[in-house]
């Protein structure tokens, strides 16, 4: 291109018409010319468009991190960590898909894709996380469990049945299901069971990590519709993981020590790899998880480079026991009130009985998980009760009635009632 000289009256901007005698200056190529106007408004458009891109307010609508981790708190408790890495990751992910058809897609740098690697205890909110953004984001969300899976061609379920159950969870909308979200619970469990060679295949171990490996990178993938094994007769549907977010989760039992030693060495010169050295508790030291120990723990290199991304979560005290009950959103106790209110009656817990219910869901060791079935539990004789009684108002539950099984108490529209 060259600039030509402004005084030939023949030349004209191909774009709005002016003649070169009318704009400062005319760029010229094989046959085409622009002013310097036609330019200047080129540059704003681009300008305005590279704007609408990194402003503050997400792109396309898209929920900021903080905005989603606000979502998140609503439902989760506690986990405040993890609960960011996964904003920003999860907000990463979907700017990402949409950049792919946008003014960035011109550039050669291609965002690659970032799953996510949860770590915690079990019952602490692995999968409710998963669970609550793809609420949140109004994507499909299919759960798996890594033990269930097994390589293709041997008995159990093929890595591809995740896919399948994505695709139903999405109504079979082949587009929807491509953005969708994965959590693969268990992930540790599919650990290689030993560093050395065996005669033996190891089918369900580092067979499935390896089979995980390539979905998780991006395949396209042929299932068949209603799930089951692949035959050659049967028509198949193809579903690209590209931009599928795999979220996986494990409680990784036994890691602490790992992660102990490589931190002791770190610290106290070679030699040293005595665990008493490390006053951490597992809790923290999880939260120190690096790629090398996951690797020693039996995940295969490429399985670890295909989960960038890793948010610890610590285990539930008391008082994240106690909120998670009357807290979320959904909250097991808000969740009964409203069913003792459909009968007519208020349901009240004494703040005692909450803490006794907490301290018996700490002994099973099982994170929140055991807060529902004690919380039933207790109200089961109740609730049978209820609907036979006449004038109760009010159903208030006591320490009693929780650790001796002693009738609530009721109060009926003027005085208390045994
Ligand atoms: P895991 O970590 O084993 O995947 P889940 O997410 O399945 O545990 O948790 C089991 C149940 O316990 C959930 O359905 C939820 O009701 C409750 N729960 C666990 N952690 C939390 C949390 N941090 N906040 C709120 N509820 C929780």
């Amino acid at each position: 291109m060259k600039e030509t000289e402004n005084n030939q009256k023949s030349i004209k901007c191909s774009f709005c018409g002016r003649y070169g005698t009318e704009v400062a200056s005319m760029v010229a190529g094989p046959d085409v010319y622009i002013c310097d106007i036609c330019i200047k408004t080129s540059v704003d458009i681009l300008k305005n468009n590279l704007a609408a891109y990194s402003t503050k307010s997400s792109p396309k609508g898209l929920l900021t991190p903080e905005m989603l981790k606000k979502k998140l708190d609503e439902h989760v408790i506690g986990q405040d960590q993890a609960k960011k890495v996964l904003s920003v990751a999860v907000y990463n992910h979907y700017k990402r898909i949409n950049s792919a058809s946008s003014f960035f897609e011109l550039d050669d740098v291609e965002i690659e894709k970032s799953n996510i690697m949860l770590i915690g205890p079990t019952g602490v909110g692995k999968t409710l996380v998963a669970q609550t953004l793809a609420k949140i984001l109004d994507v499909p969300f299919a759960i798996a469990d890594a033990t269930t899976l097994t390589e293709a061609g041997y008995v159990g379920d093929d890595v591809e049945t995740v896919l399948v159950r994505l695709l139903q969870a999405a109504d079979y909308n082949l587009e929807k299901a491509q953005k969708g979200i994965i959590y693969i619970d268990e992930i540790d469990k599919i650990a290689r069971k030993s560093e050395s060679t065996s005669i033996t295949r190891d089918v369900s171990g580092e067979g499935v990590q390896q089979a995980l490996l390539k979905i998780l990178e991006g395949t396209v993938a042929g299932v068949p519709p209603r799930g089951g094994r692949k035959h050659p007769e049967q028509s198949l549907i193809n579903i690209n993981t590209k931009n599928i977010l795999f979220i996986v989760g494990g409680a990784f039992d036994g890691i602490d020590p790992i992660i102990a030693r490589r931190i002791n060495k770190n610290t106290m010169g070679f030699g040293s790899d005595s665990l008493e050295k490390s006053n951490l508790g597992r809790d923290d030291l999880i939260q120190q998880t690096q790629p090398e120990d996951l690797l020693k723990f039996g995940l295969i290199p490429e399985l670890i480079g295909r989960l960038p991304i890793i948010a610890p979560l610590h285990s539930l005290n008391e008082e994240a026991m106690k909120d998670i009950l009357t807290q979320p959103k959904n909250a097991i106790i808000k969740q009964f009130k409203k069913l003792f209110l459909m009968e007519g009656v208020e349901l009240e817990f004494d703040p005692l009985a909450l803490d006794e219910v907490v301290k018996d869901a700490i002994s099973r060791k099982t994170g929140a998980r055991a807060l529902r079935s004690i919380v039933e539990g207790i109200l089961l004789e109740i609730m049978y009760d209820l609907p036979s009684l006449e004038n109760v108002e009010k159903c208030l539950i006591t320490k009693d009635t929780v650790t001796k099984k002693a009738k609530p108490i009721y109060f009926d529209s003027e005085k208390k009632s045994a």
